[in-house]
């Protein structure tokens, strides 16, 4: 005997691995130069050289029985307050290395606070398109996910749309900037417009409505793009971080909850949140990573590559008539599928060896998500494809 809900979660496929590891097999049969996968978010540059010299330092120089050794449940003080320090310069905010929790990097993060806030009922909202694993994350905290989708032209926050979604059972709205998969920035104003809204109904249902900024794509941003702190403008903002973009360290995992003082009861949820990883198993993140990003707070990623692979696929692809919104931030563009489904689109392009994600699970049937963190030729060889598939849908 076993949970039926908990096997339908892994027996089930993800659609990006699946493709992901077709793209594997196939490069075996046909040559890797002629398979062009679009599927997952790999980062597809080296960490800063800073990164690589702090792990190898701490390995040479450390004691290792404290290197290896457990550190406190929410993370190592002298790591906790570099992060703090570095992100009170950033956001002119002042936050303490007590507002910070580390943790196996966004996804413990989300789960933790997700599950801190789940009370009898609970509901959290995500806008559609949104990252496909927010689903499971809220459910399985016996949380109802209710999905909002976002504006259909610009895929920014619908708060025209949102009050009707919105009830006295609404603990949460997690909003992720940089998007996956649409690479849309919220701007400043579309943010304080959802702070008055969230203000007005946590009024209005006498209790606070949080939000979940969940912020792995922070740093990749592109022409200059401002990517607000969202604390700043709307108080009872919890944080969820990941260097696993930032510092191309996605096997290290390691990220971060920020509960900052200014949120409606902060120490009392930062404590939900701790018990709740508790709960998880998710305390004591990896301790090498942890003084590894404690040591590497000022490095940030070189965005060139993915900078060039965005714009020549997005110039590439609107070129011959395919519908995008073009993406500040991230690595992804999400493209509406000539015809209407998704999936038809992906299937028949996958026969001829160029795999894109259907927007399926990312709560978009009809649009379908690339990585732009590929290597340049694949962009280049898969414009091509491109122009044959838009010619026949
Ligand atoms: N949130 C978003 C929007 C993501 O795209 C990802 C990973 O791709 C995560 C969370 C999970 O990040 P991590 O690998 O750090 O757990």
């Amino acid at each position: 005997m076993f949970s039926q809900s908990m096997y339908q979660l892994g027996a089930k496929r993800s659609c990006i691995r699946e493709l992901f590891e077709y793209g594997l097999r196939q490069a075996k049969v046909v040559g890797p130069e002629n398979v062009f996968d679009f599927s997952i978010g790999n980062p597809s540059i080296p960490s800063p050289p800073a990164v690589g010299e702090a792990f190898t330092s701490l390995l040479i120089q450390e004691d290792p029985l404290t290197l290896h050794g457990y550190t406190p449940a929410s993370g190592c003080e002298e790591a906790r307050q570099a992060v703090a320090e570095d992100l009170t310069c950033r956001s002119g905010m002042t936050i303490r290395p007590q507002n910070l929790f580390f943790t196996c990097g966004a996804a413990p993060a989300l789960i933790s606070v997700i599950r801190a806030l789940g009370v009898e009922e609970a509901e959290v909202v995500a806008f559609a398109p949104y990252f496909p694993e927010y689903r499971p994350f809220v459910e399985s905290c016996g949380v109802r996910f209710v999905a909002v989708p976002a504006d259909r032209e610009t895929f920014l926050l619908p708060i025209g749309e949102l009050e009707a979604y919105l009830t006295p059972h609404t603990q949460a709205l997690i909003v992720n900037s940089p998007n996956n998969p649409s690479g849309v920035i919220y701007p400043r104003e579309n943010l304080q417009a959802l702070s008055e809204l969230l203000e007005r109904k946590s009024r209005e249902y006498g209790h606070p409505i949080y939000i979940i900024s969940d912020e792995p794509y922070r740093e990749l941003v592109y022409d200059g793009a401002e990517v607000p702190f969202l604390p700043a403008i709307y108080p009872n903002t919890v944080i969820c971080y990941s260097w696993s973009k930032s510092l191309s360290l996605p096997g290290e995992r390691i990220g971060y909850v920020c509960v900052p003082d200014c949120a409606a009861d902060s120490e009392e949820l930062f404590s939900a949140v701790a018990g709740a990883a508790r709960t998880t198993g998710h305390v004591c993140a990896p301790s090498l990573q942890q003084w590894v990003v404690g040591l590497c707070t000022a490095q940030r990623p070189d965005l060139e590559a993915y900078d060039r692979n965005r714009k020549d696929l997005y110039e590439g692809l609107t070129e011959m008539g395919y519908r995008c919104v073009r993406p500040q931030g991230a690595f992804y563009l999400f493209v509406q599928a000539p015809g209407g489904s998704a999936q038809a689109f992906s299937d028949r392009a996958k026969e001829k060896n160029l795999l894109v994600v259907p927007g399926d699970d990312f709560g978009c049937p009809d649009y379908f998500r690339l990585s732009t963190c590929v290597a340049h030729e694949t962009i280049v060889g898969s414009l091509p494809i491109f122009r044959e598939l838009i010619a026949e849908f």
